[in-house]
């Protein structure tokens, strides 16, 4: 029992997980619910099922954080992109991909690996003995999610991701926004200044209402809206409630004073706060909403001092079951409180198919070194891996914890003092770091 991996979830990052975990030479069994349990999104019993769309996102490795994400599970021997690239359908930059062949292929590689066995069947505690890795999932079952809760606490784990839209900082136009704390509150200065604000007049508020209540919006999966209307409503559905209440709630200008034109009272104001340890990103408060992506991408830049805004991410509620990494989780993805436990996969926050099985890689590595005596550093920050691990064991607010994407606002800045490059050239610039530190990562393992 001692020296075996168990691996809960063959999904993306449990499949990873036992991959890189048997390649190391440590014994693994993969529990899986599928086929006797399912889910809502699921349709077959193969692992590492893709539940939606068919795509790995950019494969673009010198521009893109995901393709760079790629390079890295790549350089790592990762099986879910060597399957990916395998059974690999053209789609211009794009990673798409065959998905019952590739999930095939991926069972089949598990179920032939020597040191691999699989147990089918729902789990539905959270195990008390042995080397484990949690990865089951935005979906994991009720009952063991119910036994994680008892562990974690039931402010902890929720049920939901709302997700607010996040700004990379250096794209916000602060001849507009200024930074100020609602009345001033704080202990010191970076407190009473923790917050972006973009004021509007009445013309451009009723525009944005407009706007917001014309949009096109996503359905929730069938199955899904169970308990999510609990504090956190979609902003257009607050705006669809009374043009006025956007006003009264996250839009209110009271106590804010604008710093470029003091004498001007704005008739409302969207905030901004702070998303990470580095600063480099802003989530726009309260603005979780269920717009199409191009219409928020549309609807958001009528905000002033956003005209230009980039976004790291775009809004979103799902279904998603996912614990507060960031209080919960040791920087080796053990949960403190219990450290023969880790999480991995989307289940710890990082959202994506991508991620989660990125996740899924470091802690599969991570077990595998432990159980042989060993410990495996994270990868650095400045890496894609190392960015995400960084991200959700402790760079992320976690009072405000909620998924995200790998994206070069979670890196250590590169060209601080210069800015001059382009966006495109610093991009290059922190695939070109990234790659250096994880090979020399690799090596010293
Ligand atoms: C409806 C929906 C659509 C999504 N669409 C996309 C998309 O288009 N693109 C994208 O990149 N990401 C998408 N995601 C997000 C996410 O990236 C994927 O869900 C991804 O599969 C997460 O990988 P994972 O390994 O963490 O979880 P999963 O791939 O879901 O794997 C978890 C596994 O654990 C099993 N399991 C759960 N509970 C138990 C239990 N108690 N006992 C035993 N087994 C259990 C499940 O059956 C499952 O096989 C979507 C998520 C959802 C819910």
């Amino acid at each position: 029992m001692r020296d075996t991996l168990h691996i809960l979830g063959g999904g993306m990052a449990g499949s990873e997980a036992a991959w890189q975990a048997a390649q190391m030479g440590v014994p693994v069994v993969l529990h899986e619910m599928r086929p006797k349990v399912g889910t809502f999104a699921h349709r077959t019993g193969s692992f590492a099922e893709m539940v939606c769309s068919n795509s790995f996102r950019s494969d673009d490795d010198e521009r893109n954080a995901v393709g760079l994400l790629h390079w890295e599970m790549g350089a790592a021997n990762g099986l879910i992109m060597e399957m990916a690239r395998s059974h690999r359908l053209p789609a211009g930059g794009a990673l798409a991909v065959d998905r019952d062949p590739f999930a095939e292929a991926v069972t089949a590689r598990l179920m032939n690996h020597p040191l691999i066995s699989v147990e089918y069947g729902e789990i539905t505690e959270l195990p008390q003995d042995g080397h484990w890795i949690i990865a089951t999932g935005p979906l994991t079952s009720p009952a063991l999610a119910n036994s994680i809760r008892a562990e974690t606490g039931a402010e902890s784990l929720a049920f939901f991701d709302a997700i607010a839209p996040i700004v990379y900082a250096e794209s916000i136009d602060m001849s507009v926004a200024w930074l100020q704390s609602r009345y001033d509150k704080g202990e010191t200065e970076e407190e009473r200044t923790a917050y972006i604000n973009c004021p509007m007049d009445k013309a451009q508020y009723e525009a944005f209402i407009d706007a917001l209540l014309a949009a096109d919006k996503t359905e929730f999966h069938e199955g899904e809206t169970a308990g999510y209307f609990d504090g956190c409503l979609p902003i257009e559905v607050m705006a669809e409630r009374g043009r006025e209440t956007l006003r009264h709630g996250p839009m209110k200008p009271v106590g804010l004073t604008n710093a470029h034109k003091p004498q001007e009272k704005a008739y409302a104001v969207v905030q901004l706060r702070r998303d990470n340890k580095l600063g480099t990103l802003y989530n726009i408060v309260g603005f979780q909403t269920k717009m199409k992506y191009g219409a928020q991408t549309a609807v958001f830049k009528m905000i002033p001092g956003l005209e230009n805004a980039s976004f790291a991410r775009l809004g979103g509620i799902h279904r998603n079951t996912f614990i507060n990494s960031p209080t919960l989780l040791d920087d080796q993805m053990r949960l403190k409180t219990r450290p023969n436990i880790r999480f991995a996969g989307q289940v710890t926050g990082v959202e994506g198919y991508v991620e989660s099985a990125a996740m899924g890689l470091l802690a599969g590595r991570m077990a595998a070194a432990e159980i042989k005596g060993q410990t495996l550093p994270p990868p650095p920050p400045d890496t894609a891996m190392g960015a995400l691990i960084t991200h959700i064991t402790g760079g992320a607010e976690a009072r405000t914890f909620q998924p995200m994407n790998v994206n070069f606002g979670l890196f250590p800045p590169i060209d601080a003092k210069g800015g001059r490059r382009g966006r495109k050239d610093r991009y290059k610039a922190y695939t070109d770091r990234a790659k250096d530190r994880f090979t020399q990562w690799l090596a010293a393992q």
